[in-house]
């Protein structure tokens, strides 16, 4: 049997007559860029997720540079953020000339640890970023008490985590701006690149919106030098209709970590993905840890499962911020993740026989 880490064959299969419909719409208008179909998705994802403004962009890399751009963040600039992510979440504040400060994760959840945020605070300090990995939101809660305490900007960049609830409330909604990403893989994915940035605030809303077409209102006039980065027609067109299966999805996949959970419980060698109880999941990813990471990962492999590391180097490690002054040590929690995690099957059209054999090829690997 193969089990894919992802199969967007059976995500698509049903729903493609129904994208082709939307995309001839926009062939009909030739409207590619901006335009009818965007504003529609924006106003989509508003109500989706209660947020006052929501402004597509190119990716969800451009969405946290234009995130920042919106709060002036820049030259000179700290940023507090997690070194356990995708590269584009301190990529991202290094793009605008901001400088990341890395704060170790939680060993359970593998979220920012607000508890050692207040150290990592200067006078330069001007926002915290939290990410909201593999679906489940950070705990908010502490993060923005500490946002308050010191008038900071939070940026809550939930590319992974559409959807998810943190205290009942959508994740990407909680702090000044939250920003989402369409990448494929990404639980709402579209067919190519695409993002977003969401807020309540008016003022906030506008900049990102001059600054997604070269800081320009009204045209020709720029008041600050902004990105080419749109969402194009197409990319909300086919955004529009998966939006609506959404929600379905998500419980697919969290009856699919149930049955994980019920499972693979009494494996001792394994332990499995800790949601917080404030915490609703998405789960963009099911992250294992376990010592024989690389053995178990091969031996999945071999068996024909998809499985990933997400992710085998943390961001204070990497070369390009070798000038940041980071060391192996600094932060023990996300090295230590690094050489364990393993993310396997979760998405939604899994079938139980797939997951029986996965739980099935665990177990023979632990010889149980
Ligand atoms: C995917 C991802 C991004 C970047 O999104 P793109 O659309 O690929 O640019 C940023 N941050 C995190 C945590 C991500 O997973």
């Amino acid at each position: 049997m193969k089990v894919p880490l992802l199969d967007l064959h059976a995500q698509y299969e049903p729903i493609m007559s129904e994208i082709r419909k939307e995309m001839d719409k926009v062939f009909d208008s030739h409207w590619y860029i901006l335009g009818p179909s965007v504003k529609e998705f924006e106003q989509q994802v508003e109500t989706f997720l209660n947020a006052d403004y929501a402004i597509g962009c190119a990716s969800g890399t451009d969405a946290l540079i234009l995130a920042l751009q919106a709060l002036n963040i820049g030259e000179g600039d700290e940023v507090i953020t997690t070194s356990f992510t995708f590269f584009a979440t301190a990529g991202a504040i290094s793009r605008v000339h901001a400088k990341p400060i890395f704060v170790d994760i939680k060993q359970d959840t593998f979220n920012i640890d607000p508890d050692l945020i207040e150290d990592a605070i200067t006078p330069k300090t001007k926002a915290i970023m939290p990410v909201h990995l593999f679906g489940q939101a950070a705990e908010m809660d502490k993060i923005m008490a500490i946002a308050k305490k010191y008038n900071l900007k939070v940026i809550e960049d939930n590319a992974q985590g559409i959807g998810c609830l943190y205290d009942g409330k959508a994740a990407g909604t909680i702090g000044d701006i939250g920003t989402l990403s369409f990448f494929p893989s990404k639980n709402l994915g579209t067919m190519g690149d695409g993002g977003m940035c969401l807020t309540n605030d008016e003022q906030l809303a506008d900049n990102m919106r001059q600054l997604r077409v070269h800081g320009e209102k009204p045209k020709y006039i720029h008041k600050w030098v902004g990105l080419n980065s749109r969402l194009d027609s197409l990319h909300a067109a086919v955004l529009k209709v998966k939006l609506n299966y959404l929600s379905g999805w998500s419980e697919a996949r969290r009856k699919n970590a149930e049955y994980y959970y019920k499972n693979l419980k009494d494996l001792n060698e394994i332990t499995l993905p800790y949601i917080h109880p404030k915490a609703v999941s998405i789960y963009n990813q099911f992250t294992i840890k376990t010592e024989k990471r690389d053995e178990l990962m091969k031996y999945l492999s071999d068996n024909g499962i998809g499985c990933a590391v997400y992710y085998p180097l943390p961001l204070h490690l990497q070369e390009c911020f070798a000038d940041l002054g980071y060391k192996i040590g600094d932060l023990p929690v996300a090295e230590e993740a690094a050489k364990k995690v393993l993310s396997i099957p979760i998405y939604s059209e899994l079938s139980e026989e797939q997951m029986a054999y996965v739980v099935k090829t665990i177990k023979a690997f632990y010889n149980k």
